[in-house]
């Protein structure tokens, strides 16, 4: 099922679900207990918001071989963690806003896990169980800033840096699903995520010997080789097959207080 968030004119933001081009209301939480209507509003006629709100973002860096080897990098024995704040979450159609502080903003295509169960020092045999379902993630990065800084905090953490969406998918199997991603119509990432060197049990199992994952929490899985950088006025596209297309126009980002 592919459940979505959106709103309009006249409905305020909510929970819907996607039949074709169909939406249907929820009522309820889909994390928890709630009922489908039939769906009957047009997906051309709403604006669709980030498909989840997350308590917390966790990003996983190198998860690539790839990805590791152009930025002159290993693959670590363990998983590179790091966390993006929920204030730089967009949903589909969002401009993704260059900072003036960036010489070097790129985009990142990425699988990202919506976590469906609370748990912590959670078990390989019960991993998938954690799993409420999948969305494409671009986990935007000013280079310069990365490298330049010793945490990643500021490269990874501006405003409008993590588009989501454009829905969650509860039936998609993460283990051989191809990714690319586009930059006006020039092929920028193609790989699949068979490649991956922490799979996504593999992640959620060692996340959460770390913290606690909760219902709605978003895990970016890594993104594969051929990062490269934003152009203003050309759309950044991301697709991930049996998932959708993510689609977001960039801009720079005009400064006011
Ligand atoms: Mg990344």
């Amino acid at each position: 099922m592919k459940i979505l968030r959106f709103s309009t004119p006249d409905l305020s933001p909510r929970y819907g679900w996607l039949h074709e081009d169909k939406i249907g209301f929820i009522d309820g939480d889909p994390f928890d207990a709630y009922r489908r209507f039939d769906p009957d509003l047009s997906v051309d006629s709403v604006r669709l918001l980030p498909p989840v709100l997350p308590g917390k973002i966790v990003c996983v860096g190198r998860n690539y071989q790839a990805h590791a080897k152009e930025h002159n990098t290993e693959v670590g024995e363990i998983p590179t963690l790091f966390l993006k704040p929920n204030s730089s979450l967009i949903g589909p159609g969002d401009p993704i806003l260059l900072p003036p502080q960036s010489k070097q903003v790129e985009h990142e295509a990425e699988l990202a896990v919506v976590i469906g169960k609370r748990g912590r020092w959670i078990q390989p045999e019960n991993a998938m169980d954690h799993v409420f379902g999948y969305t494409i993630a671009n986990d935007v990065t000013a280079r310069d800033l990365q490298r330049s800084d010793v945490q990643w905090t500021r490269g990874k953490g501006f405003d409008t840096f993590c588009p989501i969406g454009p829905w969650i998918e509860t039936d998609f199997d993460p283990a051989d699903a191809l990714i690319t991603c586009h930059v006006g119509d020039q092929l920028r990432q193609m790989a699949s995520t068979r490649d991956m060197v922490f799979s996504v049990p593999q992640l959620v199992v060692f996340i959460s010997s770390v913290m606690t994952l909760e219902p709605g929490d978003l895990i970016l899985t890594g993104t594969p080789a051929g990062v490269g950088e934003l152009v203003p006025g050309l759309n950044v596209s991301i697709n991930i097959e049996g998932l959708g297309t993510l689609v977001n126009p960039v801009a720079n980002e005009s400064i006011h207080a």
